[in-house]
C-alpha cells in the first residue's frame, strides 16, 4: 500500500500528514529529489534532496523517478528505490506529490496506491494560509494560488476527498481510510478460518 496525498500548495497537507504519522507508525514519508533550493530551516534528506539542475538531469537519464514533474517553475521527483526501500523494511510510504506526479504514479502502481486530495475550505483561506505561513514572497504566492486553480481540476482522479477545514477534523478522516482500507479483502492475507466444504 502507498498513501498518495495531493493539493494545491498552502491547503495543509504537511500539517496533517505530520500528526498523522505520529499516530500511524507504519507510513514513512517518501522524500522527494528537487532542484528548489531548501527555504529557511528544511534539512537536506528529511525535507527534500536537493539537487542542482545537472544532477536531476543524470537522475532522468537514469530512468531513476517513478514519478517527476515541473512543479511551481521547479522539478520535483520521486525515486523508484527510496520507495522500493521503504515498502521492504515494511512501512507504507507517504507520497506529498503534486497532480501530474499523482497521475504516473496510479497509471504505473493503480490499485496498491491509496490516493487522497487534501482541499481547502475556500480560496480565501487558501490565500490566507499561504501569506500566514510566511515561507514564500508575494510573487511565489501569486504563482501558487493560480496553480492552485489548476490542480483542483484533477480532484476526481482521487478516491478520497479530505477538506482541511480543521486540523484534527482531516487527521481523523486520514486515519480513517487507512484503517477501511486496511481492511479490504484483496491487502489480507486471506481469511484466517475456511467456510464449510
Ligand atoms: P501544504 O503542505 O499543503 O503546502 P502546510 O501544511 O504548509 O500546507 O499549511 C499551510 C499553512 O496553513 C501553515 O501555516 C499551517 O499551519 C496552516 N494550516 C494547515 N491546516 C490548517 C487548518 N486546518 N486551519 C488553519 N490553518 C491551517
Ligand atoms: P513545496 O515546494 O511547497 O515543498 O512543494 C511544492 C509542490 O511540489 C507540492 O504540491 C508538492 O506536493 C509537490 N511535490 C513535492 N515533491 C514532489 C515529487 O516528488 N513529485 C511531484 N510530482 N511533486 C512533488
Amino acid at each position: 500500500m502507498i498513501l498518495l496525498i495531493s493539493g494545491p500548495s498552502g491547503a495543509g497537507k504537511s500539517t496533517v500528514y505530520q500528526e498523522l504519522m505520529r499516530r500511524e507508525p507504519r507510513l514513512r514519508f517518501s522524500v522527494s529529489t528537487t532542484t528548489r533550493p531548501p527555504r529557511a530551516g528544511e534539512t537536506e534528506g528529511v525535507d527534500y534532496h536537493f539537487v542542482d539542475e545537472p544532477a536531476f538531469d543524470r537522475l532522468v537519464a537514469a530512468d531513476a523517478f517513478l514519478e517527476w514533474a515541473h512543479v511551481h517553475d521547479r522539478r520535483y521527483g520521486t525515486r523508484r528505490d527510496h520507495v522500493r526501500q521503504l515498502e521492504a523494511a515494511g512501512h507504507i510510504p507517504l507520497l506529498d506529490i503534486d497532480v501530474q506526479g499523482g497521475q504516473q504514479v496510479l497509471a504505473q502502481l493503480g490499485g496498491d496506491v491509496v490516493s487522497v486530495f487534501v482541499w481547502p475550505p475556500s480560496w480565501q483561506a487558501l490565500e490566507e494560509r499561504l501569506r500566514g505561513r510566511g515561507t514564500d514572497t508575494d510573487e511565489v504566492i501569486a504563482t501558487r494560488l493560480q496553480n492552485a486553480r489548476w490542480e483542483v481540476g484533477f480532484a476526481d482522479r482521487y478516491t478520497y476527498w479530505v477538506i482541511n477545514d480543521d486540523v484534527a477534523a482531516a487527521v481523523a478522516r486520514l486515519q480513517a481510510i487507512l484503517l477501511a482500507e486496511a481492511c479490504r479483502r484483496e491487502r489480507l492475507p486471506g481469511p484466517p478460518v475456511r467456510a464449510a466444504e
